[in-house]
């Protein structure tokens, strides 16, 4: 969706800090701590393409806070990546592990590039000399990756490989979303998208309707987007529209979802045809759909001041990290649409995640049974927290997982005091 004046999604982030901080009357000296990053690391590295000329590129890794565990956060190739959102973005997940209450601070990364016009070569040297450059900051036991927009098993295989050939032995612990050949954990893959699901369930049971026969729109059709569609299809939802950053496909009676997906992955586009049984729709028409649950799963602010009055959803669960701005959030509370936010709703990633990271730690295979049990029972618990919260505290879903995950991290940051 082209949006015309740019969302900086760390504003975006610290007003957040700044509304749950008020709820919590957190001391003002440690609400400043929390709405800066720790450690920040730029880099500019060249990388051979496939034509022989060299072409530098820009990256980062940052680390936000590390008070509850080693740093954790996806890794992200796209080309709108910068310092800002990259520190938003690992300060969300700050507040994500703390709300599903596993052991880990928060950290993101990425390269700005444009990773659909590389080749898989260009891609993986890329990767590579990447890895080399941040590796100072990355460890199983410090700040450990995973997969984000456009990164994905095969680019964790590298990172693991080419970190674990500078230590000279392998470290399978040092990232996650690996493949299941190379240390990865059952489950991780859909862990996301079918997180996602659960907490809608949740949600839609709390509010009275059934996910069987729901009206479902996803924005974004990648690991989160797709994996979400297919898990509501199961379930018996009617998946009525799905996109990818081209635009998106719409069939008011429930589109195929195994059709459309293979579709797009086999054209990597989903292709119009009348034989289809979908109509083509842009970004913004699709989430501006008449639906039950609607599901951003694709990149930041999305639903802004503009569309916010247009949404005619019953409820968003928002499987992308930022997808709404604060504006938009005072829209859609006063229209009574719930929002299940990202920080809750798209947490089932980096729980498994933190399964994995145990496995390869304690060199221990758990089966798919154990690891959907487990990750089942944290998301229902985290669910049913932040809904007391935002009962107990009359405040909306959002402000109530910021005030479980932020004062968390607050009173870690308390008992641990400030050195020296
Ligand atoms: P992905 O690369 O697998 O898929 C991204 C999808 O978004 C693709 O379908 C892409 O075409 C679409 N897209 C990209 N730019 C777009 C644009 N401008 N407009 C509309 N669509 C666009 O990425 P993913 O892993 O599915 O991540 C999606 C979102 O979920 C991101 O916000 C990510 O931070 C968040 N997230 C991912 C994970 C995970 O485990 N992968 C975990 C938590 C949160």
């Amino acid at each position: 969706m082209e949006t015309e004046e740019k969302i900086n999604s760390l504003d975006v982030a610290r007003r957040q800090v700044d509304i749950a901080a008020e709820h919590l009357k957190l001391d003002p000296g440690i609400r400043e701590k929390l709405k800066e990053t720790k450690r920040e690391l730029t880099v500019h590295f060249p990388v051979k393409m496939n034509d022989g000329s060299l072409k530098i590129f820009t990256g980062y890794r940052i680390q936000h806070d590390v008070t509850r565990g080693p740093a954790k956060g996806g890794i992200r190739y796209h080309p709108d990546v910068d310092l800002d959102e990259m520190k938003a973005l690992a300060m969300w997940m700050t507040w994500k592990c703390a709300v599903v209450n596993i052991p880990f601070g928060g950290a993101k990364g990425g390269v700005q590039c444009d990773p659909k016009s590389m080749s898989i070569q260009e891609l993986e040297n890329m990767t590579r000399r990447y890895v080399w450059e941040i590796a100072m900051m990355i460890g199983p036991d410090r700040d450990i990756p995973a997969p984000d927009v456009h990164t994905n098993p095969q680019v964790m295989a590298w990172i693991m490989d080419t970190y674990s050939i500078l230590k000279g032995y392998s470290v399978f612990g040092v990232v996650t979303g690996k493949p299941l050949e190379l240390g990865g954990s059952l489950g991780r893959m859909e862990a996301t998208g079918k997180g996602a699901f659960i907490i809608a369930q949740e949600a839609a049971h709390i509010h009275n309707f059934p996910i069987e026969g729901a009206r479902v729109v996803i924005q974004g059709c990648g690991n989160v987007g797709g994996t979400a569609a297919q898990f509501f299809d199961r379930a018996g939802a009617k998946v009525v529209a799905i996109s990818d950053y081209q635009g998106g496909i719409y069939n008011e009676k429930g589109l195929n979802v195994a059709e459309a997906l293979s579709c797009r992955n086999q054209y990597s586009c989903f292709i119009t045809r009348e034989s289809t049984g979908w109509e083509a729709i842009t970004n913004a028409e699709l989430l501006e759909l008449k639906c039950d649950i609607l599901i951003p799963a694709a990149i930041e602010n999305q639903i802004t001041h503009k569309n916010a009055p247009k949404i005619q959803a019953r409820m968003i669960v928002e499987g992308a990290n930022g997808p709404t701005t604060p504006e938009a959030d005072e829209i859609l509370r006063d229209r009574g649409i719930l929002i299940v936010p990202d920080i809750l709703a798209n947490a089932g990633g980096v729980t498994v995640s933190y399964f994995e990271w145990v496995q390869n730690l304690q060199e221990l295979l758990w089966s798919e049974e154990e690891i959907s049990e487990r990750l089942i029972r944290i998301l229902k618990k985290s669910y049913a927290e932040v809904l007391h919260i935002s009962q107990r505290e009359r405040v909306d879903m959002r402000t109530a997982a910021l005030m479980l995950g932020i004062g968390r991290v607050a009173e870690a940051t308390r008992l641990r005091g400030i050195y020296p």
